[in-house]
């Protein structure tokens, strides 16, 4: 059966905005068929067993790092990402699926549960049975490894999944089910759905979803949850964030430098762990900036990284460096490094907390830099954000590291290193506040697509 359709959008190549290909653009019908296709196919993935399941995930594995230059190829056209990026956050979708293959049994398998006092002859079970069909919304930052992170998971728990890439980056989505089919060809267990944000929305708000994924910016999460509000769909929303990065004394400043630069200039600056804020105390400040500024001062959009993927983002990026520069003091690049679609690396420092270059998500190569008393200033400016989603601490005092890093109120934070955690699969992933809720990878990322079942039996 043929899905129904709204017409064909185009996806583009962002560096020249030239035409790549033509997708269709699926509307709630043909939205709800494929739910349809999918449940049928999820009974018969639930009844392979997590042995047989993880046999065939293995197998996708096997599938993708054959086609791992098809895939970063794509990725690369898309995205305009550099091949290097591009292989990197493949191969982490890969380490992903690996890990949710292998550890599913493990999670969400029956275990027996050992009885309390008050029920001494009761013999109890605790087991997370699948959910049946879940929706994926995805972003086109990373467009394999980010849905990777649901969709491995909730496969591995057992279910079929309908996929919504992101309109900038539809094909990565389209070669991903197609690859899946090579290992799986029986049923439809992952099928993907193109579209803008009306076909998101025709995912989230249909009945046959038992739980929405979603990854892209807080305003969408909004909508995505209202629209699962009409069948109390549950949701995990991966939304964005305004990373901080304390460098405390003691810190080794050219790694710090390193990590910092890495941080906020890679992908682009396009990365919701971003390094955004960077807060180093009075006694490692000058030096620090001086590290970090040589180093960007090497740094060339088009060079070292692609252009800037979605065009009407470089009108956030282009209002929060003109901000910056006109309230504080630019150090690398200003309002030139704007070269649309490309931006060169931009450094301010001295930038009050209230401008909107601090509070608001950029998804650009630009980072502020704020000196500060002490470590418990940095703490406290780093913690004053709407977002939550990740941090890093660069310090010298193993003890007073340990601490920054569980009073930062983020869902992970990276000490010594910058987003380290996300090459660690079995670490949850996800903030609090605008950042979202719910994790995924990891044994809680099993979770969040598996239902509980408690069983209790009298002996
Ligand atoms: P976006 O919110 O514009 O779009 C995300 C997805 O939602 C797209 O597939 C889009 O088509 C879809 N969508 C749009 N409107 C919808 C609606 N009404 N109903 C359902 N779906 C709808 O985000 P984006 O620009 O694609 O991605 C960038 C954002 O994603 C940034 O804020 C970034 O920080 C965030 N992000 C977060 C993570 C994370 O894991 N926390 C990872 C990557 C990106």
């Amino acid at each position: 059966m043929s899905l129904a359709e709204l017409g064909t959008f185009e996806s583009f190549d962002p560096a020249t905005g030239g035409v790549l290909a033509s997708y269709p653009r699926h509307d709630a019908v043909a939205v709800h068929a494929a739910i349809e296709r999918a449940a049928v196919a999820a009974v018969w993935w639930a009844g392979l067993g997590f042995r047989e399941r993880r046999r065939r995930l293995l197998d996708f594995k096997a599938v993708l790092t054959q086609n791992l230059d098809k895939i970063v190829e794509m990725v690369a056209r898309e995205t305009g990402k550099p091949a290097g990026d591009a292989t990197l956050e493949s191969v982490l979708a890969i380490t992903h699926l690996d890990w949710a293959a292998r550890n599913a049994e493990k999670v969400l398998g029956r275990r027996r549960v050992a009885s309390g006092l008050i029920a001494m002859n009761m013999a109890a079970t605790l087991e997370y049975l699948p959910l049946g069909v879940v929706g994926v919304i995805g972003p086109w930052n990373y467009p394999v490894f980010t849905p990777m992170g649901s969709i491995a998971y909730a496969l591995a728990a057992g279910n079929a999944v309908v996929f919504k890439p992101s309109e900038y980056t539809p094909g990565v989505g389209v070669l991903l089910a197609e690859l899946f089919a090579e290992s799986v060809p029986e049923q439809p267990v992952l099928q993907v759905v193109t579209g803008h944000g009306e076909t998101g929305a025709a995912l989230a708000g249909d009945p046959g979803i038992k739980k929405i994924a979603f990854t892209g910016s807080a305003p969408t999460a909004r909508r995505v949850m209202a629209a699962c509000a009409a069948n109390l769909t549950p949701m995990v929303a991966e939304c964005g964030g305004k990373d901080a990065f304390i460098v405390d004394e003691g810190a080794d400043l050219k790694a710090a430098a390193d990590a910092a630069l890495w941080g906020a200039m890679s992908n682009s600056g396009q990365t919701c762990v971003g390094v955004e804020r960077v807060y180093a105390v009075n006694s490692v400040y000058d030096e620090f900036l001086r590290e970090l500024t040589e180093r960007a001062r090497g740094i060339r959009a088009g060079e070292h990284y692609g252009p800037i993927t979605m065009p009407k983002q470089l009108d956030v990026i282009r209002r929060h460096i003109d901000d910056a520069t006109a309230s504080g003091k630019a150090v690398v690049g200003g309002p030139e490094s704007v070269r649309a679609p490309f931006v060169d690396p931009v450094i301010v420092t001295d930038v009050p907390e209230e401008s909107g270059a601090v509070r608001e998500e950029t998804f650009g190569p630009t980072v502020t830099v704020k000196r500060v008393a002490d470590a418990a200033e940095a703490l406290e400016k780093a913690n004053a954000s709407a977002y939550g989603l990740a941090g890093t601490v660069f310090s010298g005092n193993a003890k007073r590291a340990t601490e920054l890093a569980r009073r930062m109120l983020t869902g992970m934070t990276a000490i010594n290193s910058v987003v380290s955690f996300v090459g660690v699969p079995a670490l949850p992933f996800g903030g609090t506040g605008e950042s979202g809720f719910g994790r995924i990878h990891g044994a809680d990322g099993l979770r969040e697509f598996a239902r509980p079942k408690a069983v209790s039996r009298q002996r």
